[in-house]
């Protein structure tokens, strides 16, 4: 995920776009998890030299094998990543936010990568209606049901029905 700035480091002013199609695979870590992005990987944006210091302002998307919070399936999550960034010549570094470039290249990769497994579900669900596994013989839902009789309240709604309740006795 490299942008030559050969061409914008000569003017000021000068803004250039890019569109990045990155076929490596990668591997994300997150949560002290680790996670396989599926190419292909693009980064599109512009870099702008603006007073020297080259300002690049990417949108990314990976697809990324997560496993499902609730059925333990692995599904592919499309996942993206936005931000803006100033890049400075290595050793001229004035501040702590500004990103370093080495001779005529910005390498994305690093940054691409540590944004996207930031932007990663919390809570992955291959559908958002997914059944999960039975808490009794395990079955995954989603595929067939196993027929046992679980009662499957919700605490929470257990929580609604309760107030409900103490509500209309008050009354
Ligand atoms: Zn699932
Ligand atoms: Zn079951």
């Amino acid at each position: 995920m490299k942008i030559n700035i050969s061409k914008i480091l000569r003017c000021e002013g000068i803004k250039e776009s890019f569109d990045i199609i990155d076929n490596n695979q990668y591997e994300l870590v997150f949560n002290n998890q680790s996670f396989k992005t599926l190419p292909p990987l693009s980064v599109r944006g512009y870099a702008v030299n603006y007073e020297g210091k080259i300002e690049v302002e990417y949108e990314a998307s990976a697809k990324v094998e997560i496993q499902c919070s609730r059925c333990i399936e692995n599904y592919v999550a499309d996942v993206s990543a936005s931000s803006i960034h100033t890049f400075v010549k290595e050793g001229f570094q004035t501040d702590e936010d500004q990103q370093i470039y080495i001779s005529n290249e910005i390498d994305l990769t690093d940054i691409v990568l540590s944004e996207i497994a930031a932007e990663l579900p919390m809570k992955p669900l291959c559908t958002t209606d997914c059944k999960g596994l039975c808490p009794d013989c395990g079955t995954n839902n989603n595929q067939r049901s196993c027929g046992c009789k679980t009662e499957e309240i919700d605490s929470r709604l257990q929580v609604l029905q309760k107030l409900l309740q103490d509500k209309q006795g008050g009354v």
